[in-house]
């Protein structure tokens, strides 16, 4: 296994939409087993291909942490069923470091997907699984949360990242 770069903001693979993913093979298995390492490295709570440079659709995820196995999960060209309700909190993102804001998600969302093996299964999730769910979907199709906000917020998110991105900052 291997820590991967985690790509900041605005690097243009997060804006790309993510090409679907049809070989289930070894390379798949170690770009997995690389992003859960990068992730946890990172401390996230989940992690999609874009963020590391590759323009799939795919995602890594465990809302514990790394404290319950049960949800070390990954997601494989991910589409979102059905969502319910509506909850506020912060968000933040590893391509996005040191900026969290307020965002407004579903509060609960099913996910189908397929494993590592190409078996599709579907995810029910509530509050911060929901969330993740929603935020990592997005990645795999271009979309990064900073279009959740206001086009004010948004604006100043932009500026910020670009002055650490000239300073080198990042971290
Ligand atoms: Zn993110």
């Amino acid at each position: 296994m291997a820590l991967l770069e985690i790509v900041k903001y605005p690097h243009a693979v997060l804006e790309t939409p993510g090409e679907p993913v049809v070989a289930f093979d070894a390379k798949l298995k170690r770009l997995v087993a690389d992003m859960f390492e990068t992730m946890y490295a990172a401390r996230g709570v989940g992690l999609a291909a874009p963020q590391v440079g590759v323009s799939r659709r795919l995602f890594v995820m465990d809302c514990s942490g790394g404290q319950d196995p049960k949800q070390r999960v990954v997601l494989i060209n991910p589409m979102v069923m059905r969502v319910e309700g509506s909850q506020t909190g912060d968000e933040g993102c590893l391509s996005f470091p040191g900026i969290f804001f307020p965002v407004e998600r579903s509060l609960r969302a099913v996910v189908t997907a397929q494993d590592g093996r190409g078996e599709r299964f579907e995810l029910d999730g509530m509050e911060l699984t929901a969330r993740c769910m929603l935020h990592e979907t997005d990645h795999c199709d271009g979309i990064v949360f900073i279009n959740h906000t206001t086009p004010l917020k948004r604006q100043m998110v932009k500026r910020k990242m670009r002055r650490l991105g000239k300073q080198n900052k990042w971290v």
